[in-house]
């Protein structure tokens, strides 16, 4: 089983390859020409060009590296037969530019205006960098033999309601179905860790306790999703 020692181990490796793409990005950031809202906008295509090429580089790494957690993890857990985890591919070019145009969107107001354009930059090349790395694990999980199933592991200070939600679940994400697609739904700055788990084995992390807050927000709130998630945000005082 993970621990969750193993699981905050993964984090950082995870964490100081996204440290190190956005330090390259806030470098390359400082060189560019943003005095005219004319060069800001021009600058756009380097944009996506230069974010293209960073998400590819660290998710590559990002992948590699959740590919050789997956294989130890589960020579860890005992399972029988040989299993190679599957690597995912970086992040596509239609959705890096489609985050970097999303996140560029303050240059093309009526006063526009570059300081958002590079926070809402380092949030998507982020979760772009991460994407592979999450989707080597719920690929692997799709084509593992022995059953497994994957958690959301929440990590770092503060858990969104959302992220709580969907851990407060356990291990019960295996198909891009079941999961409803969550192999990308990470927002920006989250720092959960999609984690295998094999049968007999026990989530590295207090599920119990997840589940009693959504149960109690339920209570509250009725069976609307987006009710609850609100009630969360109140009760917990997250976002
Ligand atoms: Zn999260």
């Amino acid at each position: 089983m993970a621990t969750p020692a193993e699981v905050a181990q993964f984090r950082t490796v995870q964490r100081d390859l996204v440290t190190l793409a956005l330090a390259a990005l806030a470098r390359w950031w400082a060189g560019l020409d943003l005095r005219s809202a004319a060069e800001a906008r021009s600058a756009v295509p380097a944009m996506v060009a230069f974010t293209g090429g960073l998400t590819r580089m660290y998710g590559e790494s990002a992948a590699l590296a959740a590919a050789d957690w997956y294989e130890e993890l589960r020579s860890q857990a005992g399972v029988r037969g040989r299993f190679r985890a599957r690597m995912a591919d970086p992040a596509p070019r239609e959705q890096v530019e489609a985050v970097t145009r999303w996140a560029a969107g303050p240059l093309f107001t009526e006063r526009p205006d570059p300081a958002p354009v590079l926070r809402n930059l380092s949030g998507g090349v982020q979760r772009l960098v991460l994407q592979p790395a999450r989707e080597t694990v719920a690929d692997s999980v799709e084509a593992d033999p022995a059953d497994a199933r994957w958690a959301r592991v929440p990590s770092g200070a503060k858990t969104c309601a959302f992220c709580r939600l969907l851990a407060s679940r356990g291990a019960v994400y295996h198909s891009e179905e079941s999961a409803g697609g969550l192999a990308r739904s990470y927002h920006g700055l989250c720092d959960c860790v999609p984690t295998p788990v094999w049968p007999g084995e026990e989530e590295p992390y207090d599920v119990d306790a997840l589940l009693e807050e959504y149960t109690e927000a339920r209570a509250k709130a009725g069976g609307n999703p987006k009710a609850i998630l609100a009630q969360m945000r109140a009760d917990l005082g997250i976002n």
